[in-house]
C-alpha cells in the first residue's frame, strides 16, 4: 500500500472516507485515510475491478501541494497581488455590472468544465442564465464528448456514454475499441476486457500501436482522419459476407437502405486504399464481432475529435446496428467518456444549448419547467449561446463577450489553436478564473479565486456508465479557500439575486437539480443523497417513483425515438479538414499519456507524475526522424499552419512513417494545441483535435528553451 505525500495535515477528525478518484470518468472508488498528520493514505476500494492507476494512487499529493492557492488574487499594475475575498468579489461584481450595462448581458460569458460536480455544473448554468442573464455559456466537455453525444442522440434518441453497466463488458467475447487507449487513459478499465482479450476478441482501431493496441488480437491502424472510411469498409464486409442481422434491422431500426446506398461503394479493397488497413483485416474484424456470442463496439476521442466526428461515430454505430448489438443484453455500442464528470457535466445546463435534465434550451416545455423550478418567467431565460471554441474565438471582438468567468477549465492549454485563444483572453476587459492552482489561464486573469478541491467537499458525479456517485469530503479545506458553490452564491447576491436562490450546501443544490431534471431525458428526480449514502447503484434515468431502481440498461425494449427505433445514418467519408501537403507533409495526432490528466494543471504538480513525464515529447518513426535530421532525445520543432510546438524526439519504430504523436498536457511552447485545427464539426461543434498537417525539423536553440 502506498501513502500519497500530502504535506498539509489531514483532518484526523474525519477518519477514513470512501470516495472516488478526482480524475477520469471511470471514477475508481478509493478510501482516503489520514496517516499521522503528514500524509493522506489512498487505498482502492475494489482491487478486483482493476484498482487504481498511477494518477489515482498519487491523487492526494495535490491536497498538500505548495502550489495551492489560498487567497484571492487581483491584477494590479500588471501583476497579481493577494486580495481579500470582499475586494476580489466586489471588483468582479462591479465590473460585470458595468460591462453588462454598457454592452448587454451577453457581453459577460461563462466557461465551465467536465470535471465539475453535478451540483456545480447545475448551479453554474443557473448562475449564467439567471444571475447574469447571458446566453454565453459553454464548457470544455464540448472538446471531449460532444460528437459522441450528438451521434448517440441521432441514432438512439438519447445519449448516455455506456447505455449498459460497465460490468456487462466482462462477459464480452469481442470488443472493438475505435480511437480509445484505455491502457493509458484509464488502465483499470482493462480488467473488464479480460474475457475478450483471452478469447482473441479485442480489436483496436488506432493509427498508433498504443499499449492498448499491443493487447489486441487485431490492431487496425488507419491513416489519421480515415476511421470513417474504415468503419464503412468493415460494414460493407459484414453485409457482403452475410452477417447482417436482418430481423433486428427490420424490427428495431430505420434507414438501413439509405445507409447501404453509401456503404455499397466502400468495398474493403477501396477502404484499404484510403485507410491503409488491409481488406482481409477488415473482413476479419467483421467476422470477430459477428461470430461472438457477446460483442460491443466502443468509441472514444480518436473517433470523435474530428470535424466529421459525429458522422465518424455514426459510422461505428451503423456497424453495431447492422450486427444487431445495441439494445440487447450482453452486447451494444457505447462511448468511453473522458473527464471525471464528463457524463453529468453534459446533462445539467452548462452547455450552450441546454437546460438541466439534458433538456434543450429551445424547447418551450423545457423552458417552462426549468423556469418554474428557478422561480422566473420562461421569457427571462436566454436562448442558445456560442459553442466552446466559437465562444473563446469571439472574446474581446466587437460582437463578442468582453468578460469571461472560468470554472474548472484551463483553455490556454486545452483549447485548439491555443495561441489564438490566449490572444482572445488577453483582449478581454475582465477575466476571472476560479481554480485550485495558478493554471496557465489563471496567470492571464484579472481576478483569481481560490477554491476547494475534490477531497475537501461533498458532491455527486455521474460516471461513464451513467451511474450517480457520491464524492465525499475527507479533509477540511485550507483556510482562505471557498467552494465553487459559495463563490457563485456570493457573486449572485452581489449581482442582486436573493440569497436562497443560490444555495451553498451541495445536497440542497442536488435536491433542486432533481426537480429541474424531473421528466427530462436525464431524470435524476428519484436519486437522493441518502440512497447514494446507503450504497445504491443508480443509473439514470431514475424517476421519482416509489421503489424505482434506476435504469442500468437502456433501450432493451425500445430506443428513445418516438417510434422506438434506432436510426442508421447515411454517412460518407470526407477525410481530414487539413490533409498533409508539400509544405506540411506529416499528420500530427494528439492524445494523452498515463501519468497526466487533461491540461496537466493538476498532474504536472504531483512530483511522482511530473518526474515520470516532465515535458512534452513527439513520437516519430526513426526513418521520419532521420529524414528530418533528428534523432532520439533531440529537440524538435513540430510546425503547422497555426504555430509550432517544441518537443523532445522519441523514436518509436511502430509509428506510421507519416504520423507524429504529441501529448497535449504541457504548457508554453510545448502546447500541442499550438498546432491543432479548430475546424468544427457542423453538428457537435467539436474541433478537429486529432489530426492536422505539420512539418518536423530540428528546434533552434532559442526555440528549445
Ligand atoms: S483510471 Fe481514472 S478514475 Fe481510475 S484511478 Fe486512474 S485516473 Fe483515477
Amino acid at each position: 500500500m502506498r501513502a500519497a505525500t500530502s504535506t498539509r495535515p489531514a483532518d484526523a477528525a474525519v477518519g477514513a472516507v470512501d470516495t472516488h478518484c478526482p480524475y477520469c470518468a471511470l471514477q475508481c472508488g478509493m478510501t482516503l485515510s489520514p496517516a499521522g498528520r503528514a500524509s493522506v493514505r489512498v487505498r482502492p476500494r475494489d482491487p478486483s475491478a482493476g484498482g487504481l492507476c498511477q494518477k489515482g494512487w498519487t491523487a492526494a499529493a495535490l491536497l498538500g501541494s505548495p502550489a495551492r492557492l489560498t487567497t484571492p488574487l487581483v491584477r494590479d499594475g500588471g501583476t497579481l497581488r493577494p486580495a481579500s475575498w470582499d475586494e476580489a468579489l466586489g471588483l468582479v461584481a462591479r465590473r460585470i455590472k458595468e460591462i453588462a450595462a454598457q454592452r448587454g448581458p451577453d457581453a459577460v460569458a461563462v466557461f465551465g468544465g467536465g470535471g465539475l460536480t453535478n451540483e456545480k455544473a447545475y448551479l453554474l448554468g443557473k448562475f449564467a442564465r439567471v444571475a447574469l442573464g447571458t446566453s454565453q455559456i459553454d464548457y470544455n466537455g464540448r472538446f471531449c464528448m460532444s460528437s459522441a453525444a450528438a451521434a448517440a442522440h441521432r441514432a438512439f434518441g438519447l445519449d448516455r456514454g455506456l447505455p449498459f453497466p460497465l460490468a456487462d463488458l466482462e462477459g464480452a467475447d469481442a470488443v472493438l475499441l475505435a480511437g480509445a487507449n484505455p491502457a493509458e487513459t484509464m488502465p483499470p478499465f482493462l480488467s473488464h476486457l479480460r474475457r475478450a482479450m483471452d478469447a482473441g476478441g479485442l480489436i483496436v482501431v488506432d493509427p498508433r500501436r498504443t499499449p492498448t493496441a499491443e493487447r489486441a488480437a487485431l490492431h487496425l491502424a488507419p491513416a489519421p482522419g480515415t476511421d470513417l472510411a474504415l468503419a464503412l469498409g468493415i460494414l460493407h464486409a459484414a453485409v457482403a459476407d452475410g452477417r447482417l442481422d436482418h430481423a433486428y434491422v427490420e424490427g428495431r431500426t430505420t434507414g438501413f437502405e439509405e445507409t447501404w446506398r453509401v456503404t455499397a461503394a466502400w468495398w474493403p479493397e477501396r477502404a484499404e486504399r484510403v485507410t491503409g488497413v488491409a481488406a482481409a483485416d477488415q473482413r476479419r474484424a467483421a467476422a470477430i464481432l459477428a461470430e461472438a456470442a457477446s460483442a460491443y463496439v466502443l468509441t472514444a476521442r480518436g473517433a470523435e475529435q474530428h470535424a466529421t466526428g459525429v458522422d465518424t461515430v455514426g459510422a461505428w454505430i451503423n456497424l453495431a446496428l447492422a450486427l444487431g448489438l445495441p439494445g440487447r443484453r450482453g452486447s451494444g455500442w457505447g462511448c468511453l467518456t473522458g473527464q471525471g464528470n464528463g457524463q453529468g457535466g453534459r446533462e445539467h445546463g452548462q452547455k450552450a444549448d441546454q437546460l438541466p435534465g439534458y433538456r434543450r434550451i429551445d424547447d418551450p416545455a423545457a423552458r417552462a419547467h426549468v423556469a418554474r423550478v428557478w422561480g422566473i418567467e420562461p421569457s427571462a431565460l436566454p436562448g442558445p449561446g456560442r459553442s466552446a471554441f466559437e465562444l473563446l474565438d469571439a472574446l474581446g471582438t466587437s460582437g463578442g463577450p468582453s468578460a469571461l468567468l472560468v470554472f474548472g477549465s484551463n483553455p490556454v492549454v486545452s483549447a485548439p489553436h491555443s495561441a489564438r485563444v490566449a490572444d482572445r483572453l488577453a483582449a478581454l476587459d475582465l477575466l476571472v478564473v476560479a481554480d485550485i492552482v495558478l493554471s496557465e489561464t489563471a496567470r492571464a486573469a484579472d481576478v483569481v479565486l481560490p477554491i476547494t478541491q475534490w477531497a475537501e467537499e461533498d458532491g455527486t458525479l455521474t460516471n461513464l456508465e451513467g451511474r450517480v456517485l457520491l464524492r465525499r469530503r475527507a479533509l477540511s479545506p485550507p483556510p482562505g479557500v471557498r467552494t465553487d458553490l459559495q463563490v457563485l452564491h456570493d457573486l449572485a447576491v452581489r449581482l442582486g439575486q436573493p440569497p436562497e436562490r443560490f444555495p451553498t450546501d451541495p445536497e440542497t443544490v442536488f435536491t433542486e437539480l432533481r426537480a429541474a431534471s424531473e421528466g427530462g431525458p436525464a431524470d435524476y428526480s428519484g436519486v437522493t443523497w441518502d440512497r447514494l449514502r446507503a450504497g445504491e447503484r443508480l443509473h439514470w434515468p431514475v424517476p421519482r417513483q416509489p421503489g424505482h431502481q434506476g435504469t442500468p440498461r437502456l433501450f432493451l425494449d425500445r430506443f428513445a425515438h418516438p417510434d422506438g427505433r434506432a436510426r442508421f445514418a447515411a454517412v460518407d467519408h470526407k477525410g481530414p479538414a487539413e490533409p498533409p501537403d508539400e509544405e506540411f507533409p506529416l499528420y500530427a495526432v494528439t492524445g494523452r499519456v498515463l501519468q497526466h490528466y487533461q491540461s496537466g494543471a493538476q498532474t504536472r504538480r504531483v512530483e511522482e507524475l511530473r518526474a515520470a513525464v516532465p515535458e512534452a515529447y513527439v513520437e516519430v518513426h526513426p526513418d521520419t526522424a532521420h529524414r528530418a535530421g533528428l534523432s532520439d532525445g533531440a529537440a524538435a520543432s513540430v510546425a503547422g499552419r497555426r504555430g509550432r510546438v517544441v518537443a523532445t524526439v522519441r523514436c518509436v519504430p511502430s509509428m506510421r512513417p507519416d504520423v507524429v504523436f504529441l501529448p497535449f498536457h504541457f504548457p508554453g511552447a510545448q502546447r500541442a494545441n499550438l498546432v491543432t485545427n479548430p475546424a468544427l464539426d457542423p453538428v457537435s461543434r467539436m474541433p478537429e483535435f486529432k489530426v492536422c498537417a505539420v512539418r518536423l525539423s530540428p528546434a533552434g536553440e532559442r526555440e528549445a528553451q
